[in-house]
């Protein structure tokens, strides 16, 4: 595997905005880490050695449990085409909400309990926004990286800490939500979400944030039928959850 550097960043004095500190986001001494170059960097790394044995694009539909073996029938997503491979174990990484819908033959494969911490895992909605904008007015302000968490819908804008100091464009998670944050955000259209996201950077940044827009997109995981949210683990579900229950 190839070595990926790590980039780590000391994020910069709050700003006068700043209500709390995520601080169960930060590593040690406050200190954030990120993948230079992006974290889609770490699976890609594992690709030369594993490309052969992966099937992208192969959707569960069944796992069937065998006395010694357990086959699992994918579908191909775009060609649609049936797939199936027997293995003697299987690792399922599915998250849970979409496990219940994957057949397991047989259903008793999986002890009451565990279909319980299936059925009952904690998924946290989330909500992000980014919005590009031609300028990068925001360190003007004093804001060099960094966040401005308010009590306004956005709730969390984050700066960009890269580029610092560069002209031209640079884009802004605007709005970073989760838990019950994100329902006024969920049942928005994409279109939406922006425009009130302009809205309440405007608060903050004033009427220049509608002259600097340049475009933005939005993503909500509720909403999103592969991944959907943040696990949160609650009520000890996980001790259900262990190999031998
Ligand atoms: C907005 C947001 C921000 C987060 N920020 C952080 C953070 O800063 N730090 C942190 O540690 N964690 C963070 N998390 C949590 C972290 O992303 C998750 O805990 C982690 O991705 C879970 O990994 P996973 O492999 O279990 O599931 P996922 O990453 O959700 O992967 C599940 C995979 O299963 C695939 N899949 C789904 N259905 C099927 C099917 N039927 N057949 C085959 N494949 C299927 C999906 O395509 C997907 O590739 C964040 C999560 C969110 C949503």
């Amino acid at each position: 595997m190839t070595d990926i550097p790590v980039l780590t960043y000391s994020p910069l004095p709050p700003n006068k905005m700043e209500l709390t500190a995520p601080s169960s986001w930060r590593g040690e001494n406050g200190k954030g880490g990120e993948i230079a170059g992006g974290n889609d960097r770490l699976p890609k790394a594992f690709l030369p050695k594993l490309k052969d044995e992966i099937f992208f694009s192969h959707k569960v539909q069944k796992i069937v449990q065998h006395e010694n073996s357990v086959t699992i029938h994918a579908t191909h997503t775009k060609i649609l085409q049936p797939f199936q491979i027997t293995a003697d174990r299987v690792i399922i990484t599915i998250p849970f909400s979409i496990l219940q819908f994957v057949e397991m033959e047989p259903r008793h494969s999986f002890s009451e309990n565990k279909w319980k911490a299936i059925r009952e895992l904690h998924y946290a909605g989330s909500t992000k926004t980014g919005i590009q904008f031609k300028t990068r007015f925001w360190e003007k302000e004093g804001m060099f990286g960094g966040k401005t968490v308010s009590d306004l819908p956005i709730r969390y804008t984050q700066y960009p800490s890269q580029g610092i100091g560069t002209t031209g464009p640079g884009v802004v998670l605007a709005s970073y939500t989760w838990e019950d944050d994100t329902i006024p955000w969920d049942s928005l259209g994409d279109g939406e979400r922006l425009e009130y996201t302009l809205k309440n950077l405007a608060v903050i940044h004033g009427e220049q944030v509608y002259r600097e827009f340049e475009t933005g997109t939005s993503h909500s995981w509720v909403r999103y039928r592969l991944s959907p949210r943040f696990c949160v683990k609650r009520n000890g579900k996980s001790s259900l959850i262990s190999p031998n229950r």
